[in-house]
């Protein structure tokens, strides 16, 4: 394709409100624009590179037997209401009228539709097992759409639903989804894990997210330095250290034991919902402090909370600190004055902090289920602490690293959440209705495509993996005013294409300057120019990633390339 004719702007600096590398290298390279608030544009190159992340999901979900779809995006909010889900949802459900002011959401996910369809559809084992999957965009209207493709409102997603006649056959088909997900995640090159995830409100069993280890992700994920062993953190095992405990707590309704294992359980010990995506907790430690575990810094009541994941696992309050919060907690367990950006994080922490008091010593956190008093004691000794980094792995191989991820894929055994709520029956070898089985396997596609960019950049612009660049080759002609030049770079253009190699040719009227830096910029991966010794058909080549280049004879480029 010619560059001339290719809407492709690109930018010397980076957008303001662009805080992420992936962000601000797809607005300047030309790939995306943004519309609104978390919705964007592609742009034709923008296109080429989502086609290719879409391809590899496509043709991995083939290979299993899974087959694509189109469902509406208009969801009418009668199929919502069978499930509940159209208040549980909440506001993240965009929700319009038509002129006859009938309900319907903007497709935020397909259980609903998809289950809707094959209960009318579907009425005999022998039509099971069956996987079917969409790539489409969904809304959200996320509470912070951010970092560009990472967090949108509108975004593309592969979802898949599958429905099988026994938890066996689903066990069977999620271990082909997790296969296969590994395979797409591999093919774009990123580094990622598989780990253990939440289910959630929806109480399946089990549950796997895909995340891409990176700086910007919002997760925190615990993994095994040697193993495949790896856990969201706050499903990760709390460390038990229970046989050590000293002194018997004084006002103690309940210890938590060493079945109760992960974050989670422990919050549900204590009788706290762990909010999803929340990570922040309030520990009153030695009577005199309150130690923080959050995630991201926040304000509550004026008091800074610390990151504790960024930090070193400990963050203090000072006493002062401590005794507004818990004042805002005790008082009168509120009203506690909150800033919007952290009402979910202080809901739970005040909620902490009436009903959880903690000690603390060398081995670690302590927790028990205290009855809020005025003066605020510390009941100690439940002897359970979050795992460290260096701890042995849950599995017995290696030590727990932590690291940040972004997730991009996530399989979900539903169970029969959705089949039983809409009524979604088969009649099995005997003849009897049976409840079908589920489950719902999502990956961002768009958000894979900016996670791709994250783990893939330099100082000077994207460096793509072969299998997703726009192009396999750029080809420059640095100064097509000089005849030479022109007639060298149209030839192995033609040459290129007849080839069946896809090829960008710079035939812009721009200084070598600009093209070069463009160049370096949208990171196709072989840059060929054509230069001064254009006379003698002696080219350049060039590795966008590794920067090694070396001159070469015109003839040799395609059989290079190749
Ligand atoms: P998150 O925890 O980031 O909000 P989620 O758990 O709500 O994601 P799922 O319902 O599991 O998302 O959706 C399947 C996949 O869709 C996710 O794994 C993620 O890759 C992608 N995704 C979800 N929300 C967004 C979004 N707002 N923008 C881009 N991709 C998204
Ligand atoms: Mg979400
Ligand atoms: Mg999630
Ligand atoms: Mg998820």
């Amino acid at each position: 394709m010619k560059q001339s004719q290719m809407l492709i702007p690109t930018l010397k600096e980076n957008p303001a409100d662009a805080e992420i590398k992936s962000h601000q290298l797809l607005v300047r390279a030309g790939y995306i624009r943004q519309i609104a608030s978390g919705i964007y544009s592609f742009l034709p190159i923008g296109r080429r590179v989502l086609n290719k992340v879409e391809n590899i999901v496509r043709e991995e979900m083939e290979k299993i037997g899974a087959h694509e779809m189109i469902m509406p995006a208009l969801e009418p909010s009668e199929l919502w209401k069978e499930t509940g889900r159209w208040t549980t949802f909440g506001s993240e459900l965009m929700r319009i009228n038509d002129r006859h002011q009938r309900e319907f959401a903007l497709g935020a996910t397909h259980e609903e539709v998809i289950t809707s369809i094959v209960r009318n559809e579907v009425k005999s084992y022998k039509q099971l097992p069956l996987t079917v999957f969409q790539i489409q965009n969904k809304f959200r209207d996320e509470a912070r759409p951010r970092f560009g493709l990472l967090r949108g409102r509108e975004f593309l997603m592969k979802d898949a639903y599958s429905f099988n006649d026994s938890y066996e056959s689903l066990d069977e088909t999620y271990q082909k989804m997790f296969d296969a997900y590994s395979n797409v995640f591999r093919r774009c090159g990123l580094n990622f894990r598989a780990v253990i995830a939440d289910s959630g409100a929806m109480g399946g069993k089990d549950t796997h997210e895909f995340m891409v280890l990176s700086e910007v992700g919002e997760d925190v994920i615990a993994y095994s330095d040697t193993s495949r062993y790896a856990a969201n953190i706050e499903m990760a095992p709390v460390v038990t250290t229970y046989e050590k405990s000293s002194e018997k707590p004084k006002t103690l309704e309940k210890v938590a034991t060493p079945d109760q294992k992960t974050m989670k359980d422990v919050a549900d010990f204590l009788g706290h919902e762990l909010h999803k995506g929340l990570k922040s907790i309030l520990f009153n430690v030695d009577d005199r402090f309150v130690m923080v575990v959050t995630r991201g810094d926040h304000e509550v009541n004026d008091v800074k909370l610390k990151n504790l994941y960024d930090a070193d696992m400990v963050e203090l309050a000072t006493e002062e600190d401590s005794r507004r919060l818990i004042g805002a907690g005790f008082g009168s367990l509120g009203p506690v004055h909150v800033p919007e950006e952290v009402e979910v994080v202080a809901d739970f922490a005040v909620e902490a902090l009436v009903n959880v008091s903690c000690g603390a010593n060398e081995e670690g956190f302590h927790f028990t289920n205290a009855t809020p008093e005025r003066d605020f004691k510390v009941n100690q000794y439940a002897d359970l602490r979050f795992i460290q980094e260096g701890d042995p792995s849950p599995d017995g191989e290696g030590k727990i690293v932590f690291a940040r991820g972004i997730e991009v894929g996530h399989v979900f055994k539903l169970g029969e959440f959705y089949s039983e709520r809409m009524n979604a029956t088969f009649l099995n070898d005997q003849g009897k209705a049976k409840t079908m089985i589920m489950g719902s396997y999502g990956i961002g596609v768009s958000r894979t495509l900016a996670a791709i960019v994250e783990q893939f950049h330099d100082e000077r612009g994207i460096t793509w993996p072969a299998n997703i660049a726009p192009f396999q080759v750029h080809l420059l002609s640095l100064n097509p005013k000089k005849a030479e030049q022109k007639e060298l770079a149209d030839q192995l253009y033609e040459t290129l294409q007849q080839a069946g190699i896809d090829v960008l040719y710079d035939d812009r009227k721009e200084r070598a300057g600009v093209k070069f830096a463009d160049s370096d910029l949208f990171g196709v991966p072989l840059r060929i120019t054509v230069g001064k010794r254009a006379s003698e058909g002696i080219v350049e080549v060039k590795e966008r990633a590794s920067g090694d280049q070396k001159d070469m004879e015109q003839n040799d480029i395609v059989e290079y390339v190749r």
